[in-house]
């Protein structure tokens, strides 16, 4: 594609969360006009804000596991366990969750790690390009990230470590009293570890996501604080994307709204089974001196990370869709959770609650529409979709503008659900 074309088309992006920012941005730096769209102010409350901010390349073994599968109604069972279910959304729930249980064979299990970590192993230098020209200085730290446990109920453990080692992920095993000597605030509860040495953690995944955007602005990029009602195509084929208010045309449209892209991608034909992964977080506020780096504690499904705003208490899978009311057991859950490990914590501040944006194959779907080739997606990065802000964005970017990306990009397809 020449310059000159390129400067005439038009994007429209619809969500500012981290991937319509990358996106935005990625696509502003090659000349393209872009608009983005969200009702919310960027980094308001959206997933992009209230996640636990880790950056992890190493996480490339799904949540579609056999063994996990089998743990699913006891986890369930429990109140104070990992997972969660709204049970008035069952009914809603069961066609995912079918499709979820066929992506749980060791093969599909494998086909999602390889091309997880296909992505995620460029996750980083994507960041590292991204972040040019922004001072992200305090914002983002490099100390990995650890994970530890108990000898209670871990039979998965050593399945996700030697994956990783397949792949050739870098992870080191810590005794009792290595983790004590790298986290040494922690009540010593556990009985082994893991460090990702290569992970880093946000600091502030909001100021983050502040910065990117000021940039996209600072380049020239609009933006419209409007709700995205509608997309519909004219005759030549071009999106028409309609706001509570206005109509706008364009070149090339995005929808990058997380786990509400649903409601736009119904409209136009294609039945994506994209869900939500409903979780939560509380700050401690002042406590952020207790760790240096985030850590999971796995038993109990939730992990910690000393952030600006306090020590951010983040976990819970709940089943119960996008609008179910926050479940005060969930948040009163991790309050108690982040106490057994630091008995000292107190008062607690700031519950939120967020939504993974989450497919059956526990792969995102990124690239074009099944039936319009001027219209592309960029969503449903579950637990991970923090990581892959950057690379997304690069990719969707490399598509609009037409050119090679060099990696297999089929398996994120949408016609994977046709
Ligand atoms: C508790 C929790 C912890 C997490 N921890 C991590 C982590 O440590 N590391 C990691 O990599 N990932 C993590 N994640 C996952 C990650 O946060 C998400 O995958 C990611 O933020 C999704 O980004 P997104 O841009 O796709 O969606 P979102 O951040 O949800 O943004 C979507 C945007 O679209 C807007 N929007 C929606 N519909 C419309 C419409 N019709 N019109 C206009 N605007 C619209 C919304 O207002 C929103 O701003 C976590 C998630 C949760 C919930």
């Amino acid at each position: 594609m020449s310059e000159d074309v390129k400067l005439k088309s038009s994007v429209g992006v619809i969500g500012a969360g981290i991937q319509g920012i990358s996106i935005s941005l990625c696509l502003i730096k090659k000349g393209f006009n872009v608009t983005l769209f969200d009702h919310d102010d960027p980094g308001k409350e959206s997933a992009s804000y209230g996640n636990a901010g880790h950056f992890s390349p190493y996480a490339s073994v799904p949540m579609n596991r056999f063994d996990i599968l089998m743990d699913v109604p006891s986890m369930l069972l429990s109140s104070t366990g990992p997972i969660a279910l709204k049970w008035n959304y069952v009914p809603k729930m069961i066609p995912w969750f079918l499709k979820f249980i066929r992506n749980c064979s060791k093969k599909k299990m494998m086909h999602t790690a390889k091309y997880m970590h296909q992505i995620l192993d460029l996750a980083l230098p994507a960041y590292d390009e991204l972040f040019e020209g922004i001072d992200m200085s305090g914002l983002v730290e490099s100390k990995g990230i650890i994970y530890f446990w108990t000898n209670k109920d871990l039979k998965s453990r050593e399945l996700e470590i030697n994956i990783r080692n397949e792949l050739g992920v870098k992870q080191q095993l810590l005794t009792p009293h290595e983790i004590h000597d790298l986290e040494p605030y922690i009540n010593k509860i556990y009985h082994g570890g893991v460090l990702y040495p290569s992970a880093r953690h946000a600091r502030n995944p909001r100021k983050i996501l502040i910065k990117l955007f000021d940039l996209f602005i600072k380049k020239g990029g609009h933006f419209v604080k409007q709700n995205v009602q509608t997309i519909s195509f004219k005759s030549d084929n071009l999106p028409l994307i309609k706001t509570d208010s206005n109509s706008h045309t364009f070149d090339k449209a995005v929808v990058a709204c997380g786990a509400f892209s649903k409601k736009l991608t119904d409209q136009v034909g294609e039945k994506i089974p994209l869900d939500t992964e409903r979780g939560y977080h509380v700050h401690f506020k002042g406590h952020d001196h207790l760790l240096s780096r985030p850590v999971i504690f796995l038993n109990k499904g939730f992990g910690i990370t000393p952030m600006e705003e306090g020590l951010r208490v983040v976990g819970t899978v709940e089943f119960g869709g996008l609008d179910n009311p926050v479940s005060r057991k969930r948040i009163l859950n991790l309050v108690n959770n982040a106490k057994y490990l630091f008995p000292e914590l107190a008062e607690h501040h700031d519950e939120w609650l967020g939504f993974r944006p989450t497919l059956p194959d526990f792969l995102p779907v990124i690239g074009p529409s099944k039936n319009y080739k001027n219209l592309f997606y960029s969503f449903g990065h579950h637990h991970l979709g923090w990581t892959l802000g950057a690379i997304s964005g690069k990719i969707v970017a490399r598509m609009i503008a037409g050119e090679n990306t060099n990696l297999n990009l089929t398996p994120y397809n949408s016609t994977r659900f046709s």
